[in-house]
C-alpha cells in the first residue's frame, strides 16, 4: 500500500511546474543495495558492499573492481555497517578509524545470481559458503560479479571477479577512467575540501 500512498499527492501537482519533490525518491527499494566507496584512508581503497538481510556486507578491495573477467581483486573482508551508510560521503577526522575521505563511487541495486532449484540461496548461506554471485545494477559498474573464499586458514582470502558476460569489458578501467562520485561528481580532493572547510 506505500507504493500508492502518494497517488493523490502527485495527482494534484505538475511536477514540471511546482519544486516540490514528486516523492520519487522516498520510497526505499525494494531490491537490496550496493554501493562502493572510495575510501583515501593510511591507503587508497574501494570499500564494496552489499545489503544483506538489514546490514551492509563489507570487503575492502585495495585495488578496486575490474570489469575484465581475468582480474581477481582481493577482497579483504571487513566489519558490517549500517544501511544508512549507503548515503555516507565525506570525510573521517584523521584520529579516527578509517580517518580520511570518503566518496560513494558507485551505487545501485543488485539482484542475487546463485539460485538452487529455481529459489534464490539466501545471501547469508551464500556468505556462509564462500561464494556469492551477484548482478549489480549501477551507474559504473553493471553485470555479474563473484565474490569467492578460497585457500583455508590463515590463507584464506576473498577475491572480486568480474563474470564473462555482456557487461564484461577488459578495455574498461572505470577505477582511473571515472574517478569522480556518482553521488556529487566531485574528486576526492574536492570533497575533503568542501567538507573541512
Ligand atoms: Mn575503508
Amino acid at each position: 500500500m506505500a507504493r500508492d500512498s502518494l497517488t493523490q499527492y502527485r495527482e494534484k501537482r505538475d511536477f514540471g511546474k511546482t519544486p516540490e519533490p514528486s516523492g520519487t525518491f522516498t520510497k526505499k527499494s525494494k531490491e537490496p543495495v550496493f554501493v562502493i566507496h572510495k575510501h583515501d584512508a593510511s591507503r587508497l581503497h574501494y570499500d564494496f558492499r552489499l545489503e544483506v538481510d538489514g546490514v551492509l556486507k563489507s570487503w575492502a578491495v585495495p585495488k578496486g573492481p575490474s570489469t575484465d573477467p581475468r582480474e581477481k581483486r582481493l577482497a579483504v573482508p571487513t566489519e558490517d555497517h549500517p544501511l544508512e551508510y549507503a548515503d555516507f560521503e565525506g570525510v573521517i577526522p584523521e584520529d579516527e578509524y578509517g580517518g580520511g575521505t570518503v566518496m560513494i563511487w558507485d551505487r545501485g541495486t543488485y539482484e542475487n545470481l546463485r539460485k538452487e532449484d529455481d529459489e534464490p540461496v539466501p545471501m547469508q548461506k551464500c556468505l556462509d559458503d564462500g561464494h556469492v554471485t551477484v548482478r549489480l545494477k549501477g551507474e559504473k559498474l553493471s553485470g555479474g560479479y563473484s565474490l569467492i573464499r578460497t585457500g583455508k586458514g590463515k590463507n584464506t582470502r576473498w577475491l572480486l571477479v568480474k563474470m564473462d558476460d555482456d557487461e564484461a569489458d577488459a578495455r574498461r578501467n572505470p577505477v582511473s577512467t571515472q574517478p569522480e562520485s556518482v553521488l556529487t561528481t566531485r574528486t576526492l580532493e574536492e570533497i575533503a575540501e568542501e567538507e573541512t572547510a
